[in-house]
């Protein structure tokens, strides 16, 4: 067997068209209507840049505002908090996004929960995750690449109801709300994490329907761990030295690709898989946000 490969580059041009299509007809209807995202960055890391131009010129090419506010690495905590305290204060802003990591003289879990509920777009407030983990409670904001795996997941119309789901990873961001979303819709979860066995590992995925890795380590998933037709989803985004590129690198996912692909019916690739669907998802919950604040069904 030779797997599909999910297209996630094409999912997510298709879903940011739908969301301008949304935000100008919504224009259209209530001029007054202007969804505003405001990103925070603390410092100059290169990928960190790349990944705020990334979001910002996204927001622009939807018709949503996008303003940077850049800080020197050196500022304080108290300055920081007193920054995002100030634009949930204002109403003009319908999200607020931290690009992390922070420097390690703040702490990114005091920073980012303070983000309001309403305007946390990245869906990390203790608010939106306590929702997610309650079985009957609707988060505001789901994080974004949880969310955009789930939509990628039923774009190709993948049955979860009744399946064995292994989740790699488990961190706040990614791997734990990825589980309980896939287990909210009839998964039967397991995941994996560094405390599992090599057997554990072996075991649980090759009686996988679909698995998703969420690790940051290159091949941590080989076909010879995959049952035939699972689906595979890889969020990893690891950088391999690669001298036939000008940059000297290129980017891989958790995934071997090749030997997965021999025994999967469908996988995502990396670049062009999770990641595109992840930014197109700020969007979607910046837009949500904006159409509750200007209380738009
Ligand atoms: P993270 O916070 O570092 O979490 C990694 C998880 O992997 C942890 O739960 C860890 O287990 C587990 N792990 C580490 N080594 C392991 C091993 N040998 N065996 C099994 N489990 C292991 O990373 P993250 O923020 O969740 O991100 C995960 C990956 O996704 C990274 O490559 C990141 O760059 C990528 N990512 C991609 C996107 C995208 O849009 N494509 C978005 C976000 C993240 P413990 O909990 O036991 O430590």
């Amino acid at each position: 067997m030779t797997a599909d490969i999910i297209q996630g580059k094409v999912i997510s041009k298709e879903l940011r068209q739908n969301i301008k299509n949304e935000i100008d007809a919504i224009k259209a209807k209530n001029p007054e209507f202007k969804p505003k995202l405001v990103v925070i960055q603390v410092g100059a890391r290169p990928d960190s840049s790349t990944y705020v131009r990334m979001k910002l010129k996204s927001c622009k090419a939807v018709g949503i505002e996008g303003e940077l506010r850049k800080y020197d690495s050196t500022i304080g905590e108290e300055e920081l908090l007193k920054s995002v305290h100030e634009l949930n204060e204002d109403t003009s802003v319908h999200g607020v996004l931290v690009q992390l990591p922070l420097p390690a003289h703040i702490s990114e879990e005091k920073i980012t929960d303070a983000v309001e509920q309403a305007k946390d777009v990245d869906g990390f407030s203790p608010l939106n995750m306590a929702a997610i983990f309650k079985r009957k409670a609707q988060p505001l904001q789901i994080p974004c690449t949880p969310k955009g795996v789930m939509y990628m997941l039923d774009h190709e119309k993948v049955v979860i109801d009744g399946k064995n789901v292994v989740v790699c990873g488990r961190s706040d961001i990614v791997g734990g709300p990825m589980a309980k979303l896939l287990e909210k819709r009839g998964g039967t979860v397991t995941i994996i994490h560094s405390k599992t066995t090599e057997e554990q590992k072996k075991f649980y995925c090759s009686n996988a329907d679909i698995i998703v890795s969420a690790v940051g380590k290159v091949n941590f998933l080989r076909g010879d761990y995959v049952k035939p037709g699972a689906v595979i989803i890889d969020v990893g985004t690891n950088y391999v030295e690669d001298s036939t590129k000008k940059s000297g690198h290129r980017l891989v996912g958790d995934v071997d690709f090749e030997s997965c692909r021999e025994k999967a019916s469908k996988i995502t690739p990396v670049p062009g898989g999770v990641g595109p669907m992840t930014v197109a998802m700020v969007l979607h919950n910046l837009l949500e946000a904006s159409k509750r604040a200007y209380g738009i069904e």
